[in-house]
Order: structure tokens, then C-alpha cells, then sequence
């Protein structure tokens, strides 16, 4: 055994320096590798676990269960049989492995070593003699192919034959499998392939723009692992051909047509929205950030900044999900974000992978405020406590019969495209890699979870033992472990959440003011600091023992939406820290969908270690709520995230005679809808004024003063009239009377109107 580490030292080291010699550009910042974090936490460490023991063999069986693997034997010709299943089920088999390959990493198991090793052999054996792995094709012959797959090799790759997603897979598996036991069983199928892909691919030979994208982030890794160019100038190649294909009709408004669904319908640095399909968009944007970062194209930053800029100004949820679409897995249109929402738990992961990119190119915590926010409240309840059943939508709001997960109320076991349980399963053993980051000496601290990280500043080895009950508490303690005084720059990322800002952009706001500020402690003694990209910045010579504690003000939060999401504008949701709650009936019986929150609500948190893993819970007398994350574990019942507001306590005082004499003047719709929040029912007297009827003036419509001699100027008024009198007709109460001055002219019409 001892020999054996030594050879597996040798060729990571001769592979190392090869990588160095060869490749100079990379994201500026680094992630620092969960195989120097030690994590010492309740929250993730039990989720590790459980990934470790249930989630990754589960998977497994289940890919033994479905002919998953046993594709992988027949096309290889090691036992009889045919293809069974979907054509890109071999990417499932990928993706597990890759979890296995960073679960042994952290914690060797000679089992599992050895399992990978047998289904190494299934795949190598899989392999066509020119590289070509796609088992459905080897299985039964191109005769047999539908117009999915293609009756020739890559005919139907721009559309959905899945080919290159599938060995993209297989590519970061090999990666991940090479870093974790220094063996090249799997890398050098991976290589093989990769040869193939870049023989029939390139400017003067085939040219195709992958359906699903995702080659592109297992050729950059690839690139980094082998050094060879040739596969980063492939990934740059398949990006480059998107938006240029005669097969496409760009002017069709049909999304398979133009090819928008597949990100096909424009050229990727003339992209600036969020569209089609979101899991196959957002690894694109991550693999553009990845060439972007490998050759400094600024041209692919300056796309991808735009559609973050889309994608958090117009189409996140408040979850961090993202793709609010049934319809094709896709984005929805601007603001389009309602509660019964796609989100599929596969493209939140996405949105992780796309924001940690970003920041490491950047520099700025904004991106992590979105990735802590998905991480939490969007990848997180894709998966039960138990590690074995799972949610592919995710859903803002459930009346307990909704089979929205794909035909099933609750997480499901597996299914038929298994996507979202083989993704967690190599998503959640890699979740320490995005705690710490380091530019050379500047050391980023990015999430908080107890943790014990090891770092090397110019050859100076140190630790840093991250104390904290984070995300129920606020307190984090740093302490720094050295041998002698080591320099750097410790960098504290202060989360969004902590100074008001819940997401970088006006999507979503804090109704309440932060009634604590954010604190810091060095050695005990109070220190001012100042924020500059969301990070406190301490540089400064550290000796050993010296403690950094970072104060967060866990407070609860109530967020309510932009006006323009339609489906949600004027309600609220409830956040304390980076995590967002629910209501669900199983605590609150008399249901929740209906549900309002009093502005004035006060919630007492509550840590209770026996609930739900151990999660705080947010009480008042009349509501309970529990992290969102945490939902669909105790049965069926209803389940809501965004609630109505409340009419305020001016209300109560009204059966016992006491008047309230308001006079609210709204000359704006939105102002007059925000009423129907708070005085729904309560108001005595209204009198419309219409400005139509003040002759100096035309009035506005739409945001359009309408001329006189607009020939649709009565429709408008109509139209204008018919939104405020349906207001009037909420707010007003039983006994109350509405006045409205109007000439002749139009009193017929009013009167059509108002019956
Ligand atoms: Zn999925």
C-alpha cells in the first residue's frame, strides 16, 4: 500500500508540473480543494455523510435496477441483452461516479475503490475501438435509431441526441476519479473519447453546436488535468458555433425553430437574456466562464455579465431557483416567476457552479449572496434528510395535491430521467469546496460552516478553525492555528442578507430595517472595518491563536417581492439568516395557503435539535414556519412561501365603534392594488375623479398620455376605468358608497361598468 501512494504521488506530481508548465491563465482566485477542509459542523457534514452512506450505493443500485449499468455490459458485449432506457442514462452512471470519486477523497473506502474499478471496466469495455461511447448506438446499430438520437453518429447532436452531454459527464468523472486515487483507468477512456470528439470536430471539419450543453466544463477540465490545448480550443469551438448554423431559423418565433431553446439562436457573446432551456443555459454559462477565465476572452465575460445581471434582476426566485417554466424546462419571461414554479433542483446545482465562477474571476461576494441563497434554499430541498427520495421541481406553494414532481405530491424515489438525484450526488461531497478561496495571499472566507482548513501563503503553512452555528446563529469564530506569524489578507465575506440586501438587484426587499449592525472582534477588542465587494479585509501579520469573531444579526425578515412578479406582488416571505421559511399545514392545521402575515408579526425563533435534523422554527400564536428546505418530510398537507398581508390593527378597532377617519389619495394603480392588501373591505366612501373629466388635461394610460384625438381614447378610458373600479369594488365596505364625477357622455357606459 505504502509503494502505491508513492507512484500515485509521483504521477500527480509529474502531471502537476506538466499543467504548470503549459497553462498559465485560470480563474484569478482559487477555491480552496474540500480535501484541505476538515468540517467539524451539524448541518453539512450530516448531509455528507448521509450522501456518503445512503445517497451515492442508493444511486448505484438504482442504476443496476433500471439496466443503467448493464448497458454499459451489453454494448461492451460482457453479458447478452439490449438497451433499456433513456440515451443519455449513461450520463446518470457519469455523475454518480463522479460523487463516489470526491466521497472517496474525503473518506477512502476500498469498497467503493473497488466498485469504480468494475464499472471502469464496463465502460472501457463499452467504448467502440474509435473512442465513440454512447451506449444506445453500440447496443443496437444506427438502423434502429429514432430521429432523437439520429440514424448516424452526431446527425441529431444540435438537437437532442445528447452524444457530447453524455461523455461531458464522463469527462468530469474521469477528472474528479483521476484526482482522487491518481489512477488513469478512467481518464485514459476519457482521453480516448476526447480525441475522437476532437477529430470529428473543429473549424475545418464537422461543425455542431452540442444540444445539452455540457462537454464544454468537462473539456476545460480535461485541458487542466492533461495540459493539452487542443481540448480548451474545442470547448471555445462548440461555444463559438452557437447562433450560426444554416439549420436554424432565426426569424421563427418558435423556440425550436430559432433555436432558442437550446441557446442556439444567437451568437453566445451577443447573448444578454436568460432563455430555453435553463440546466443546458447555465452550463453554458459556466463553461463560457471557464474558457473566459482560461483565455482571457472578455467578450464571453461581458455576455455572461449581462445575463447574471437578467437572470437576478428578472428571473431568480426567491428560493435561488431558477427556470420557472414546465413547458421545455425553460426561463420563463421577465418577472414571469410563479409559485408553482419548475425550478428544477438540476439547474439550481447549475446556478451554483455558474455563481462560484463568477466570483473567482470577480472578486465580489455578490455572486456568493446568490449561491449561499440557491445552495440553501434551492439544491438543499431537492433532497430528503434520508438521502434517498427526491424533488425535480421545486415548488413555491402546495395545496397537498398537486402532483407536481413529475406525477408524484412528495420526493420521489428516483426517476425515469434521473438527472436531478445523479447531480446531487456529486454535488453534495463538494459542497466544502466552496467555503474558502485564496488569491495568492489574500484568503477569501466565503461560507460559514465549522471547519478546519489548512493554507500555504509563500510556503507558510497555517489553519484557520472556523467555530460557528451557522446558518441558526450569527457568531463565527475564526482562529488562526500557526507555527510562526504568517501575512495574508483575511477576507470575511459580510452576506447581503446582513446589511439589507437579500438579492444584488431590486427583485426582492427587506420590509424591515436591520435593528443590529454587523460586528467585529479581534482578540475580544471591537474593530471597524469597512466593506468593499462584500468583504471585510484584514491584512495584517497573524500569530497563533489570534481570533477573528464575525457578528451577524440573525434577525427574522420579511421580503416582498417587485411589483412586477405578477403572482406574488403585495405579499411577504418570511427569511432569518441565509435561509427562507414556509408554512406547513402539518403545524398549522387550519391550512396555510390562505394565510396572512400582520405586518407587525413578530416571530420568536426557535432552536429545537429533535425538528427536522435540528433546524430553528419561527413561531407566533397563529403561525408556525419552518425552513422551506425542510419541507415535505412529515406528509401531504398545503405549503406556502409567499403570504398575504395582513389588514392592520386599524381594523380591529372598528366593531367597537371606533372611527377611523383616513383619507388616502391614490392617483397611482399601483398604490390603489397595494390597498386591497390593507384595507380590503374597510373603506367607507370613494370618489373618482377621473382626469378625463377635467378637460385641461388628457389623461394617462399605460404610462401614455392619451391625445384627444386618439380614435381609441374611449376603450381606453373604458379599460382605465374597469382596473380602479374593481379595486373599488374590494375595498369597498358593506354599507359603503362610491361617488364618480362623469358628464353625460359617458354614463352609460359607467353604468355597463359598474353592473
Ligand atoms: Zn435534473
Amino acid at each position: 500500500m505504502k509503494n502505491l501512494i508513492c507512484i500515485f504521488l509521483l504521477i500527480i506530481l509529474i502531471s502537476g508540473c506538466k499543467q504548470k508548465e503549459q497553462q498559465k491563465n485560470d480563474y484569478p482566485i482559487q477555491p480552496v480543494s474540500s480535501q484541505n477542509v476538515e468540517l467539524t459542523d451539524n448541518f453539512w457534514s450530516k448531509r455528507i455523510t448521509t450522501n456518503r452512506d445512503v445517497t451515492i450505493p442508493y444511486c448505484f443500485e438504482k442504476c443496476e435496477e433500471t439496466h443503467r449499468i448493464a448497458n454499459f455490459e451489453v454494448a461492451g458485449g460482457l453479458v447478452d441483452g439490449t438497451f433499456e432506457g433513456i440515451r443519455f442514462n449513461d450520463s446518470d452512471v457519469f455523475k454518480i461516479m463522479e460523487g463516489a470519486a470526491y466521497s472517496l477523497q474525503q473518506k477512502y473506502d476500498p469498497k467503493l475503490d473497488e466498485y469504480l474499478d468494475d464499472l471502469i471496466f464496463k465502460i472501457a469495455a463499452a467504448q467502440e475501438n474509435d473512442g465513440y461511447l454512447y451506449t444506445i448506438r453500440t447496443i443496437k446499430g444506427d438502423s434502429a435509431m429514432t430521429e432523437r438520437e439520429g440514424k448516424e453518429r452526431w446527425v441529431e447532436e444540435r438537437n437532442h441526441s445528447h452524444e457530447l452531454y453524455n461523455v461531458g459527464h464522463m469527462y468530469e468523472a474521469a477528472v474528479a476519479h483521476y484526482n482522487a486515487t491518481g489512477k488513469t483507468n478512467f481518464l485514459d477512456i476519457a482521453i480516448k473519447n476526447a480525441e475522437l470528439i476532437n477529430s470529428v470536430y473543429g473549424p475545418d471539419k464537422r461543425h455542431d453546436a452540442p444540444g445539452h450543453q455540457e462537454i464544454e466544463i468537462g473539456l476545460t477540465k480535461l485541458y487542466r488535468t492533461t495540459g493539452e490545448k487542443k481540448y480548451l480550443d474545442l470547448a471555445r469551438f462548440f461555444l463559438n458555433e452557437r447562433g450560426k448554423s444554416n439549420k436554424r431559423n432565426y426569424a421563427s418565433t418558435d423556440q425550436y425553430e430559432n433555436g432558442s431553446y437550446w441557446q442556439d439562436h444567437k451568437p453566445v457573446i451577443e447573448q444578454d437574456e436568460a432563455v430555453g432551456h435553463a440546466v443546458r443555459a447555465v452550463y453554458m454559462y459556466s463553461g463560457m466562464a471557464d474558457v473566459a477565465a482560461l483565455t482571457g476572452n472578455q467578450e464571453y465575460i461581458n455576455a455572461i455579465n449581462k445575463i447574471w445581471e437578467n437572470v437576478v434582476g428578472k428571473k431568480y426566485y426567491i428560493t435561488g431557483g431558477i427556470g420557472a417554466m414546465y413547458e421545455g424546462e425553460n426561463f420563463g419571461e421577465n418577472y414571469y416567476l410563479p409559485n408553482r414554479a419548475y425550478n428544477e433542483t438540476c439547474a439550481a446545482i447549475a446556478n451554483v457552479f455558474w455563481n462560484q465562477r463568477m466570483f473567482l474571476m470577480s472578486g465580489d461576494s455578490k455572486y456568493i449572496d446568490v449561491l449561499e441563497r440557491t445552495l440553501y434554499n434551492a439544491v438543499l430541498p431537492g433532497i430528503s434528510f434520508e438521502g434517498n427520495t427526491f424533488f425535480y421541481p421545486n415548488v413555491l406553494e402546495f395545496d397537498g395535491k398537486d402532483p407536481f414532481n413529475q406525477g408524484a405530491t412528495e420526493r420521489k424515489p428516483w426517476f425515469d430521467c434521473s438527472c436531478c438525484p445523479s447531480n446531487l450526488s456529486r454535488f453534495i461531497p463538494a459542497v466544502p469546496n466552496y467555503i474558502y478561496a485564496q488569491k495568492e495571499n489574500e484568503i477569501f472566507v466565503n461560507l460559514f460552516a465549522a471547519s478546519k482548513t489548512s493554507f500555504e501563503v509563500k510556503k507558510q503553512k497555517f489553519r484557520i478553525e472556523q467555530e460557528t452555528k451557522y446558518p441558526w446563529e450569527g457568531n463565527v469564530k475564526f482562529k488562526i492555528v500557526t507555527e510562526e506569524p504568517v501575512k495574508f489578507n483575511f477576507k470575511i465575506r459580510v452576506p447581503g442578507w446582513a446589511v439589507n440586501k437579500p438579492v444584488p438587484s431590486d427583485l426582492y426587499s427587506y420590509i424591515n430595517e436591520p435593528s443590529k449592525d454587523v460586528r467585529l472582534f479581534i482578540n475580544n477588542q471591537p474593530e471597524k472595518f469597512t466593506v468593499v465587494n462584500g468583504y471585510i479585509s484584514l491584512n495584517k501579520s497573524w500569530k497563533d491563536g489570534d481570533l477573528v469573531e464575525l457578528v451577524l444579526p440573525m434577525e427574522t425578515k420579511k421580503v416582498i417581492p417587485n411589483e412586477n412578479i405578477k403572482e406574488i406582488a403585495g405579499k411577504v416571505a418570511i427569511e432569518r439568516g441565509p435561509i427562507l421559511y414556509c408554512a406547513e399545514q402539518v403545524d398549522n392545521p387550519e391550512g396555510v395557503l390562505n394565510k396572512a402575515i400582520d405586518s407587525q408579526i413578530v416571530f420568536t425563533p426557535k432552536y429545537d435539535s429533535t425538528f427536522l435534523q435540528g433546524v430553528v422554527k419561527l413561531e407566533t400564536d397563529s403561525l408556525t414556519l419552518i425552513p422551506y428546505y425542510a419541507w415535505s418530510h412529515r406528509g401531504l398537507g398545503e405549503m406556502e412561501v409567499w403570504f398575504r398581508k395582513a389588514p392592520p390593527s386599524l381594523s380591529k378597532g372598528r366593531p367597537g365603534g371606533a372611527v377611523n377617519h383616513i383619507l388616502i389619495e391614490g392617483d397611482n394603480l399601483h398604490a390603489l392594488t397595494a390597498l386591497t392588501f390593507t384595507h380590503e373591505g374597510q373603506i367607507d366612501v370613494i370618489y373618482i375623479d377621473p382626469p378625463y373629466n377635467t378637460g385641461n388635461k388628457d389623461f394617462k394610460y399605460n404610462d401614455s398620455f392619451v391625445d384627444r384625438e386618439d380614435s381609441y381614447r374611449h376603450s381606453k378610458w373604458l379599460s382605465f376605468m374597469d382596473k380602479r373600479l374593481r379595486i373599488a369594488k374590494r375595498l369597498l365596505s358593506e354599507k359603503g358608497v362610491v361617488f364618480i364625477s362623469i358628464d353625460d357622455y359617458e354614463q352609460a357606459t359607467l353604468k355597463l361598468l359598474c353592473d
